[in-house]
């Protein structure tokens, strides 16, 4: 399968409303022209290195999403540019987003990281803190918190992964039926990766991030 038929059979296989999100970490920005010819414009990276660079390489048109722990002092190199935040998982972080996000007269969507996994290593808010920072974010007046995301377990374990999507869709509609102060709106989920994608779907998933099933290896070095 290339690139540009994976591109194609996902868009197609996806439910309305779900976007794909092409993540493109490690892989070469040949491999991200293929992608861009098979119609795609939504991309996904994790290191803001290797994201800046890209960015400065491709055609203009394509929007980024950072969906990788971000440290508070690489915010202002993404800041004139990032499409959405999808890693947010301090409340000092969209403090400084929104700081950055001022200085270019922005407002950078983000989406709050929910730790739904088991894994210890994981980042991202409980459910309390998601609603804690939702309660303060009236303060911030250049972020949009636009939703959730969040990363299953790594397990074969098909249960488990389903439990843990169910119960951040429990979370999401919750909220989306709550009072949300200015500036935050439930639209987005971004759940599901190449492994757990359909799984994700079936729970509601609106963006699914997917890197393997389209590039295959990653094995570009920046
Ligand atoms: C790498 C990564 C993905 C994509 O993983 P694949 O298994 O290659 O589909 C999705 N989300 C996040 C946060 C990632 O870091």
């Amino acid at each position: 399968m290339t690139i540009k038929n994976n591109i194609i059979n996902l868009t197609q296989t996806l439910p309305p409303g779900c976007q794909l999100v092409a993540v493109s970490k490690f892989q070469s920005p040949d491999k991200i022209a293929e992608a861009y010819d098979a119609g795609q414009r939504l991309f996904g990276e994790n290191k803001v290195q290797e994201l800046v660079q890209k960015y400065e390489a491709c055609p203009k048109d394509i929007q980024w999403h950072m969906i990788g722990h971000l440290q508070t002092n690489k915010v202002k190199q993404i800041a004139p540019f990032i499409s959405m935040i999808q890693s947010v998982d301090s409340e000092r972080l969209l403090a400084e987003i929104d700081r950055q996000a001022s200085k270019y007269n922005r407002t950078i969507p983000c989406l709050l990281q929910v730790h739904i996994a088991m894994e210890e290593t994981k980042f991202g808010f409980s459910e309390e803190e998601v609603r804690s920072i939702i309660e303060k974010a009236d303060a911030f007046n250049h972020v949009q918190i636009a939703g959730l995301m969040g990363m299953a377990s790594f397990t074969t374990d098909r249960n488990i992964v389903h439990a843990e999507f169910s119960g951040l869709k429990h979370l999401f509609d919750l909220l989306s039926h709550a009072e949300l102060p200015g500036g935050v709106v439930m639209k987005e989920l971004s759940m599901g990766m190449s492994q757990d994608y359909l799984i994700a779907i079936e729970h509601g998933s609106t963006m699914v991030r997917i890197g393997t099933a389209i590039f295959g290896e990653r094995t570009f070095t920046p």
